[in-house]
């Protein structure tokens, strides 16, 4: 996958795409993520990339061209790419929409600052508009590193065990069951006594049971979308019974 980044600030991916997990899916080439300066793109002398909104008011507004051209420019070889606006009237960003994007070759993401962008951009450049949360943030940059991060660990090869997305909250439809690592007593508190049992079997029912408790206990809105199977209908009656 080749992701590209649009954005007035560039020294703010460094830290996040030089650690951790980016960094590795980078060196394995599972990814190309490039960061670039729109700036670079104004035709004007000043290299002037906002300007006052018609019809007054506070702010400062982006203008189409640096971003159009930028983007003219990065999807030269590909018109297939993704294009997407970080915005906060954007569709709001999900774990789906993130399994979406990951079957994606080319991921354009624009940032913006300021008031907000020329409505041009909006209506005749994008294909996607994406909020990561209904609150304002002061640029899009800090959105598109969620948008990176969530994508570029559901690609191929590059979390170390192909199965360990799979459980993660949200990929199921469910909040993942918790999770317990030694010691088995800690001062007293101690781990269910289920895991203990190398019984891989009641292990993966008492997991499939605690995410489902889990999940209606912290995020009943999941369960509205959610295809019950016989088993869980009843796991759910009975959490419903404690509840009364
Ligand atoms: N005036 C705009 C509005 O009310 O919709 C907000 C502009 S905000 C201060 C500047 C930039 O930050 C936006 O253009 C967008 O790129 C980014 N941004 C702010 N909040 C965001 C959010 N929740 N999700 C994604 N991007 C966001």
């Amino acid at each position: 996958m080749k992701i590209d980044i649009l954005t007035l600030f560039p020294n703010m991916f460094t830290g996040v795409f030089s650690e951790s997990i980016l960094k590795k899916a980078q060196e394995k080439k599972a990814v190309s993520i490039n960061v670039i300066n729109f700036r670079e793109f104004a035709d004007n002398k000043h290299q002037t990339v906002d300007d006052y909104p018609y019809g007054g008011g506070a702010g400062m507004v982006l203008k189409p061209q640096p971003i159009f051209d930028a983007v003219a420019h990065l999807a030269k070889h590909a018109n297939n790419a993704r294009i997407i606006l970080l915005c906060p009237q954007g569709e709001r960003y999900t774990q789906k929409k993130a399994e979406e994007l990951a079957k994606e070759s080319h991921l354009i993401l624009i940032c913006g600052h300021y008031e907000g962008y020329d409505e041009r951009i909006r209506e005749h450049l994008v294909t996607d508009e994406i909020s990561i949360g209904d609150y304002v943030l002061t640029g899009g940059e800090l959105g598109a590193m969620v948008i990176v991060d969530s994508v570029v660990r559901l690609l191929p090869g590059v979390l170390g065990n192909e199965t360990s997305s799979v459980h993660d909250s949200f990929s199921s439809g469910l909040l993942e069951h918790p999770q317990y690592t030694r010691p088995a007593d800690f001062r007293g508190l101690k781990v269910p006594d289920v895991l203990l049992s190398g019984n891989h079997r009641l292990i993966e029912e008492w997991r499939q049971k605690e995410s489902l408790r889990r999940t209606f206990l912290r995020r009943p809105d999941l369960l509205e979308q959610y295809e019950l199977t016989e088993q869980q209908k009843k796991w759910l009656e009975e959490f419903q019974k404690n509840e009364r």
